[in-house]
């Protein structure tokens, strides 16, 4: 069988076709060639009678986009705030380190959202966003070795050179070279876009540009997965999850029996609040604008709910009142200025600790008086929970495959690619906590 796979990945031609007896044997290798190998785009079976013989056939065609230009659909955000249109694109090859990308599943994260609604954010465009996706390898630029075409991968928004002073470091995940920049809209080694049309560049967005069939990404954002993880399901630990469990497990790192509180019931806090269930914590508190998030939230663990609309006073008063106190560790996951202090304040003095995750304006100040840190509360901040993406996304992923994490329950819509606006509806009207975009439908 393997000379059989061997001469159908160096055919020469379009197709290639080879005789066999059996057919269920082929039809099972064939499928997990297919998983592994993008370009068995199709596979199909002959019975010739006359002959008595099965002739299986395999389309070849895909093998060819290797250093060629892909023209595909992609969601192209041409202005701050109005629906995405699905165009097609030509993504260039990739260059020296980098990887071309078939991407199979991709969510929406409120970062995209708040880069595509340019409020508070630089705005630049035409451009490509998402950054929570999973797909497969379709070809390599020069002296990427770690990977090749048919891994399975995710990528993520901040990368991991592995040469530099944070990538050595056991504590940091800022690399210098491929930390999350949300400014740059082109790629590191030349400056420029691998998307255009008729010849106009799209930029990218945080290195990944996930809404388009392929994109192409710096081999360091890029981890390599498990093949038999499922993409439709891991593809959400890419950013949301990993970044609010992590958060929790890695940098706030509660006690068992320990009280937390998580502002901002999404996708990732209430990975957070999973975090904080995992680590012990005996309540956690969950503080939300949004009631319609409550119900949910139990199914993470959380064991109490303030919705700051209902008091008069300062929420960071309430949870005080509520913990003799305040909370041993608060993490934050709204991005809203207001709710980042309050996270800080709520924490106990003498060993309490916040940690920031959600992403704010740009113009955002944070203001505390210096006294709440001379009573010894912690602030701490964090991108992608402290994950470094290619060293540690994989665990995260077998996580999930020993049944010690569940996402299902983070994945309440799906939409086909073409529909990718009402994605962005529901984030708005706060509905739904991910919803997959399944890019082959
Ligand atoms: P989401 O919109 O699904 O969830 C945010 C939740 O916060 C909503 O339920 C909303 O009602 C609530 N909220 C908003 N303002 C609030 C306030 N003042 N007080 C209490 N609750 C409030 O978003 P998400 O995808 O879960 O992302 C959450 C945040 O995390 C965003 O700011 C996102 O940009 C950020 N983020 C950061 C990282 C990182 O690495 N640091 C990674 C991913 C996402
Ligand atoms: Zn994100």
């Amino acid at each position: 069988m393997n000379s059989m796979y061997m001469s159908l990945t160096n055919a020469p031609s379009k197709q290639a076709s080879l005789t066999c007896k059996n057919i269920s044997p082929l039809d099972s290798y064939f499928k997990r060639c297919q998983a592994s190998k993008p370009q068995f785009t199709r596979i199909f079976f002959q019975v010739s009678k006359r002959k008595k013989r099965i002739v299986c056939q395999v389309n070849m065609s895909a093998q060819s986009t290797a250093g060629q230009v892909i023209r595909c659909k992609a969601a192209v955000a041409w202005e701050a705030g109005k629906p995405l249109v699905i165009e097609e694109v030509e993504v260039a090859p990739p260059q020296e380190m980098e990887v071309r990308l078939k991407i199979l599943f991709t969510s929406l994260c409120h970062t995209d959202v708040y880069f595509w609604e340019a409020k508070g954010q630089t705005s630049l465009f035409p451009r490509i966003f998402g950054h929570e996706a999973g797909g497969i390898v379709e070809s390599v630029g020069e002296g990427v070795t770690h990977l090749k075409p048919g891994d399975h991968v995710l990528p993520v928004f901040t990368g991991e050179c592995g040469n530099c002073r944070h990538c050595k470091s056991k504590e940091s995940n800022m690399c210098d070279l491929l930390r999350i920049n949300t400014d740059r809209g082109v790629m590191l080694s030349d400056g420029k876009t691998r998307f255009s049309i008729n010849g106009k560049p799209i930029y990218h967005f945080v290195g990944t540009s996930t809404f388009s069939e392929y994109t192409v990404a710096h081999v360091g954002s890029v981890a390599k997965i498990n093949p038999a993880a499922p993409l439709d399901k891991v593809c959400i630990l890419s950013c949301g999850i990993s970044t609010g469990l992590g958060a929790t497990l890695n940098v706030a790192k509660p006690t068992k029996g320990s009280t937390v509180a998580i502002f901002g019931l999404g996708a990732v806090g209430l990975a957070a609040a999973e975090g904080a269930r995992i680590a012990g914590a005996s309540r956690i508190i969950g503080v939300d604008l949004n009631p319609n998030r409550f119900e949910e939230a139990k199914k993470f663990g959380c064991t109490e709910f303030v919705n700051p609309k209902d008091h008069n006073k300062p929420v960071q008063e309430v949870l005080a009142e509520m913990t003799n106190g305040g909370v041993d560790r608060s993490v934050e996951c709204t991005g809203n200025i207001n709710a980042m202090i309050s996270a800080f304040e709520c924490v106990h003095d003498g060993w309490g600790v916040a940690v920031l995750v959600g992403v704010p304006n740009r113009d955002d100040a944070f203001k505390t008086h210096p006294v709440n840190f001379l009573n010894e509360r912690t602030l701490k901040g964090t991108f992608f929970g402290n994950y470094k993406p290619r060293s540690d996304l994989p665990s995260v992923v077998e996580k999930y495959m020993n049944k010690e994490l569940e996402l299902e329950k983070f994945i309440t819509q799906q939409v086909a690619f073409r529909d990718i606006n009402k994605a962005f509806d529901y984030m708005l009207a706060g509905e739904g906590i991910r919803c997959i975009i399944r890019m082959d439908a």
